[in-house]
């Protein structure tokens, strides 16, 4: 520890970075950041910086509003955006009271108390986002809705596109911070991207994925468009998920890995994918926080809309992929519902939560899905026992208060906030009227 803080002095100092910003993030998933002077740092480390928690979404009670901020030595990089001058330098915080405890409401310490427990049971949690998003001319739009950079699909190479030196600028960016990045490409919708970050313990990559976020609207910035990660901007386009691979090891062990088994996955492979079934519901309202999230869920274009697994399966909400042959280590099942605005420490806090109520409850895995469960017909979905997940955000909230594993796992203050300020976001919601309803119904009504 005391080396890590050495070492974040040293380069402060060797590099002459003028500013250090201190991140956390708030309840929503939204990226805050205090830019402290290097000469404040040492004591940083050692006495935190205090802060007014109850100005931040979710994250104090006004009667206990002063937290401090630790700023955690590990999470030290400069950033590549602000470019030789004034070199700034970055690092992720842990929350505590002013007597030291850890803030029970800062989601890094949610996702550090879950990955505690799964630790407890010998379990270390890696997990491997795909994030999709969304190149668009300008935030602003007109009649006809937001306007894509481009008219490409899925694995299009576009010439002299924006979308190549866009990728190209924010991998670069994304390595020189310490962030390995595995595939990119373009997706299926016009001004659609896709980054998919290398594999990692579950704390770095929610970490990861906060810095991911910032530094594709900067590179958007500095290249004159506009990124969005909301779930679904165009009724009739895809929408940006975020599929995650989750997988568990023992030591270095994968623990999802049986040679021989049926597609090599192991017993705890099986319990672990039946948890985030059984528990798919209940955790929406995280997983898929907004009422736009829905849109997605509901609008087709390879999201899963209904509760089952599959090999291989795109139709399904979880899917084993393909072994390569010998790569046991890489084991592992995506979880296909999460979208891109999600808050990642929280949602991947409830996937692994979910994944080991299963293992400690031994549950049963039903039967795989073996057909695209989208061309089959109600009733024969029925029969098969695959439920619709949540059709609404105002469905999700019920799930969720009926939740006792979603209120163990947030703890109470996470989630009475969380569902205060969803059934908040669904109140403002219903009283809306909509383009499709004046469509419909004005000219006939
Ligand atoms: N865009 C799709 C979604 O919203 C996923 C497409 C894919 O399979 O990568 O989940
Ligand atoms: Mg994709
Ligand atoms: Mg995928």
């Amino acid at each position: 520890m005391d080396k890590q803080r050495d070492f974040v002095l040293r380069t402060i100092e060797e590099r002459g970075v003028k500013f250090v910003r201190l991140w956390f993030t708030d309840v929503v998933g939204t990226l805050k950041s205090v830019a402290i002077a290097p000469a404040e740092v040492e004591g940083a480390f050692t006495e935190g910086i205090g802060f007014d928690g109850s100005a931040i979404e979710g994250l104090s009670r006004t009667y206990e509003s002063d937290l401090l901020a630790y700023p955690d030595p590990s999470t030290f990089q400069t950033l590549p955006w602000r470019g030789d001058i004034d070199p700034t330098g970055r690092m992720f915080c842990d929350i505590t009271t002013p007597d030291g405890e850890p803030a029970v409401a800062d989601p890094r310490n949610v996702l550090k108390r879950t990955l505690a427990r799964a630790a407890d049971r010998g379990f270390t949690f890696y997990t491997h986002p795909e994030i999709e998003f969304y190149l668009l001319k300008s935030s602003k739009y007109g009649e006809e809705g937001p306007v894509p950079v481009d008219s490409a699909g899925y694995f299009d190479n576009v010439p002299g596109g924006t979308a190549h030196d866009f990728r190209r600028r924010s991998v670069r960016m994304l390595e020189d911070l310490g962030i390995s990045v595995e595939f990119s490409h373009h997706e299926a919708g016009p001004g659609q991207n896709e980054i998919d970050l290398r594999y990692a313990d579950a704390l770095t990559t929610a970490d990861n994925i906060m810095t991911f976020r910032t530094v594709i609207k900067e590179v958007a910035i500095e290249q004159g468009v506009y990124a969005t990660f909301m779930p679904k901007p165009f009724s009739d386009k895809p929408g940006s998920g975020m599929h995650t691979h989750l997988s568990l090891f023992e030591g270095d062990a994968n623990a999802f890995y049986e040679p021989g088994a049926q597609y090599q996955l192991s017993k705890i492979g099986r319990q672990f994918i039946a948890g985030l079934l059984r528990h798919s519901n209940e955790i929406s309202a995280v997983t898929n926080q907004f009422v736009n999230s829905y849109k997605r869920l509901w609008g087709g274009d390879e999201a899963p809309s209904f509760v089952c697994w599959g090999h291989n399966n795109r139709s399904a909400l979880v899917r084993v992929p393909l072994y390569k042959p010998n790569k046991g280590q890489s084991a592992r099942v995506e979880y296909r519902a999460i979208d891109s605005a999600a808050n990642p420490y929280l949602a991947f806090s409830l996937l692994l939560a979910a994944g080991m109520k299963g293992i400690e409850e031994g549950y049963e895995l039903p039967p795989e899905a073996e057909d695209d469960v989208w061309a089959l017909t109600d009733s024969e979905r029925r029969a098969l026992g695959y439920s619709p997940l949540p059709a609404s955000l105002d469905h999700a909230i019920e799930y969720m208060e009926e939740s006792e594993l979603v209120a163990e796992t947030l703890g109470e203050q996470v989630y009475n906030y969380v569902l205060a300020n969803k059934r908040a976001e669904w109140r403002d919601y219903r009283s809306q009227v909509t383009p499709f309803e004046l469509q419909r119904n004005l000219e006939i009504l």
